[in-house]
């Protein structure tokens, strides 16, 4: 498949968006225009929050087993499409084609378990205590019509969270994936479609974002909004949902630190860190970025994770043996130079990169920084890209307090082969998710989210599906 043109997803059709204002898209390995579309009028708004409160009267009412069934079509479409979905989420995001396909099918999975689970969401019965009282059942009931918004870092995987969650649930969805990565959503859209989605139970919307959300937010046809991306925008959908009263999850920014302690096994430290660093250019929440090893093995460690950045291979998602694709825009690799410059200007020292490639596209290499101080933007400010920064600890008491001082707490790491530290590091480290000796704490059957600034709420896992119902008590006398 070539690039698809956009549409927006409307009551169970394909259709142009009536806003006058256009949307581009761009490759980000050249740059060039790949799709411009009109984004979503005030009007189309309108049409997504009417079809999806008729949509939740038709999917909130059908048996959770046909839900399923329907879902589960869609799953299978996806993965049949994926080798195809894959190459349109290389071309607007940018990522290694090979890491595309993991994710597209991976987007399968995840809504295969939510979809599972929505199956066994049972109400449980508790003993009255009133004689005329026969049963008291709590029930999960879909809690409504979701708004959700995602990102462009992963466009199959948060829209599968979000998607999965609240139709699994019984809830319809309006979603609005970030603009420039709207064609992979929208190819999972045709999945569900093609599967047999009633109308209405599902909308696409793109076009500007404050707009989109304030609208979706205020009406009251939304009961839940759901937001992955930055802090500061998710404070801002944190408040609005709480004026109109509607339950919220957040799944925000991270600055995830790693501990690595001197009994560690340092080659699989450096393997696992530089694999998990530089997957999707850094590009991800959960990226670790802190690496703070302790002093009598962090010369080993320094040379071997720097060798292991060096040789990441960077060049277009396209190109057979890329390992680090660009950046999703321009201003990120500005961003990029500015945060690295601060370092440099506050005395951090540059082992490789730092510099943005002379060639086409939004290209920044891999990059690692030693000896960051507390003041510099880099300790402060999550980077959302390839630098790793680099600093020594002598104690494991000094190295919890450095990796808990940032108001983040998404994922944090740690790597030991002492039972006693990795039970303190499991028990002290701040985080929603925290990995001992590997990376992997996103999973389709695991909640994903984070504490503290970096979110609220649960995504995936058995807590995804809850997160999209409401308890309700039902209380039955005899008459
Ligand atoms: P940004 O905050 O401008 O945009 C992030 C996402 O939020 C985009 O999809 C955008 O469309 C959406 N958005 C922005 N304002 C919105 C609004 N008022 N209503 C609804 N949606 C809105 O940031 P950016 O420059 O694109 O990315 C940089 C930062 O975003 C990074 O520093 C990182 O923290 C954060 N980010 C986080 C994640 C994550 O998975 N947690 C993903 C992508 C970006």
């Amino acid at each position: 498949m070539s690039y698809p043109p956009i549409r927006l997803y409307l009551d169970g059709a394909f259709v142009e968006g009536r806003s006058s204002t256009r949307v581009q898209v761009r490759n980000p390995a050249d740059g060039t225009l790949l799709a411009e579309y009109a984004g979503a009028s005030a009007a189309d708004l309108q049409d997504a929050l009417a079809a999806a409160e008729r949509g939740f009267a038709i999917w909130s009412r059908m048996l959770a087993l046909e839900r399923f069934r329907i879902l589960t079509r869609a799953t299978a479409l996806i993965r049949e499409r994926a080798p195809a979905i894959a190459r349109v989420l290389t071309l607007e995001q940018g990522k290694p084609l090979a890491e595309a396909l993991r994710e597209a099918q991976l987007a399968a999975d995840i809504i295969d378990f939510l979809a599972e689970e929505g199956k066994r969401l049972a109400a449980r019965g508790v003993p009255p205590r009133l004689p005329n009282v026969v049963s008291q059942t709590v029930a999960r009931v879909p809690v409504g019509p979701v708004a959700a918004f995602t990102p462009w870092n992963f466009p199959a995987n948060l829209p599968a969270r979000k998607l999965g969650g609240a139709l699994a649930a019984g809830c319809s969805v309006i979603i609005k994936p970030d603009e420039q990565v709207a064609a992979t959503c929208l190819e999972m859209a045709r999945a569900l479609h093609d599967a047999g989605l009633p109308k209405g139970v599902l909308g696409v919307v793109m076009g500007h974002p404050p707009e989109i959300s304030s609208t979706l937010i205020a009406s009251p046809v939304i009961a839940k909004v759901s937001f992955t991306g930055s802090v500061p925008v998710g404070k801002q959908l944190g408040e609005l949902a709480a004026r109109h009263m509607k339950r919220y999850t957040a799944e925000l920014g991270g600055h995830a630190p790693v501990i690595v302690c001197a009994d560690a096994d340092i080659a699989a430290a450096v393997k696992l860190g530089v694999q998990a660093k530089f997957r999707n250019a850094g590009q991800v929440c959960a990226s670790p970025v802190r690496f703070l090893v302790q002093r009598s093995r962090l010369d080993e460690f320094r040379e071997a994770f720097v060798a292991g950045a060096k040789a990441m291979v960077l060049g277009s998602g396209l190109d057979e043996g890329t390992q680090v694709g660009p950046l999703i825009h321009e201003r990120r690799c500005s961003q990029m130079q500015v945060l690295v410059d601060d370092a440099l200007e506050h005395g951090a020292q540059l082992l490789c990169g730092g510099n943005r490639l002379d060639r086409p596209g939004w290209f920044y290499p891999p990059t690692v920084i030693e000896g960051a101080p507390p003041e510099a933007q880099l300790q402060q400010v999550e980077p959302f890209g390839p630098i790793a920064l680099l600093d020594a600890f002598d104690t494991l008491d000094e190295a919890i307090a450095r990796a808990n001082a940032l108001p983040y707490g998404l994922a944090a790491y740690g790597f030991t082969k002492d039972l006693a530290s990795a039970h303190r590091l499991a028990q002290e480290l701040q985080a929603g998710m925290v990995g001992i000796n590997h990376f992997g704490v996103s999973q389709p059957e695991t909640p994903f989210g984070g504490i503290k600034d970096s979110g609220y709420g649960h995504e995936s896992g058995l807590e995804g599906l809850l997160g999209c119902t409401e308890v309700k008590l039902v209380s039955v006398a005899l008459s």
